[in-house]
């Protein structure tokens, strides 16, 4: 069982892909974190972000490991936790930078294909029904409004940074948007028979029933074609 969920930042993907994670027994694969994980490994080194050869080759070389149960997950380079750095406005910036690089792209689908082809996993990015699981069992896209998203992440984020401002925020979100729909490499797209939900209105609760009862009728019918194949 393999399940998509896209969408931009802020729309409830790892909240609800944690959810259904956890309530099917499947593992959790939070792709962002990987574009994360590689933008913190180049701030660290010094790299320019926009050096794509360079980018490239810090992704190539990050060992990025993805530890622990969904509703805890580790994220390691190198062996270290960078669970928390990885979370910063600076890392979440440049990610959506290299992003866009299509080497840094390639070599983290392949992994993301690698870690998905063990089997039973829901992964959250931006392009898993379109690019790399064109064939999940199940596959949707999340949204809400800028407003809502921008909202939310400035509720989620003023703990660990109490001067952020909720305008920055707004700013910030359009301009991952745009960069993430305009780039010409797997740009955020809504995949073919994905099952769209905007958020904006709705209660996560809500939302999880929904996604839960579409799995659940891919599962039965899923179960019914392989009865049938086999009379
Ligand atoms: O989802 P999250 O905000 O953690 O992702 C960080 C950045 O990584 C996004 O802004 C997006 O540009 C990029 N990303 C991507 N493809 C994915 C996951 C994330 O381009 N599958």
């Amino acid at each position: 069982m393999i399940i998509a969920i896209d969408g931009p930042s802020g729309a409830g993907k790892s909240t609800l892909g944690r959810m259904l994670a956890r309530e099917l027994g499947l593992l959790y694969l939070d792709t962002g974190a990987m574009y994360r994980a590689v933008a913190y490994a180049a701030l660290r080194s010094g790299a320019d972000t926009t050096d794509g050869e360079a980018m490239a080759k810090v992704a190539r070389e990050a060992n990025i490991e993805l530890a622990g149960d969904p509703d805890s997950l580790q994220v390691l380079l190198d062996g270290h936790d960078i669970s928390k750095e990885i979370r910063s406005e600076a890392a979440g910036h440049s990610a959506s930078i290299i992003s866009a690089i299509p080497k840094v792209r390639r070599e983290l689908v392949r992994r993301q294909r690698e870690l998905g082809a063990r089997g039973g996993v829901v992964l959250d990015g931006r392009d898993i029904g379109t690019v790399v699981f064109p064939d999940a069992d199940a596959k949707f896209f999340l949204t809400a409004t800028p407003e809502q998203r921008a909202g939310r992440r400035y509720d989620e984020e003023r703990r660990r940074a109490p001067d952020l401002n909720y305008e920055e925020i707004l700013h910030d979100i359009n301009a991952r948007d745009n960069r993430d729909s305009s780039r010409t490499d797997s740009p955020l797209a809504i995949a073919d028979n994905a099952v769209v939900f905007d958020t904006t209105e709705l209660s996560i609760e809500e939302v999880f029933g929904r996604m839960l009862e579409v799995v659940q009728s891919k599962i039965a019918s899923q179960g019914h074609s392989h009865s049938s194949e086999r009379s």
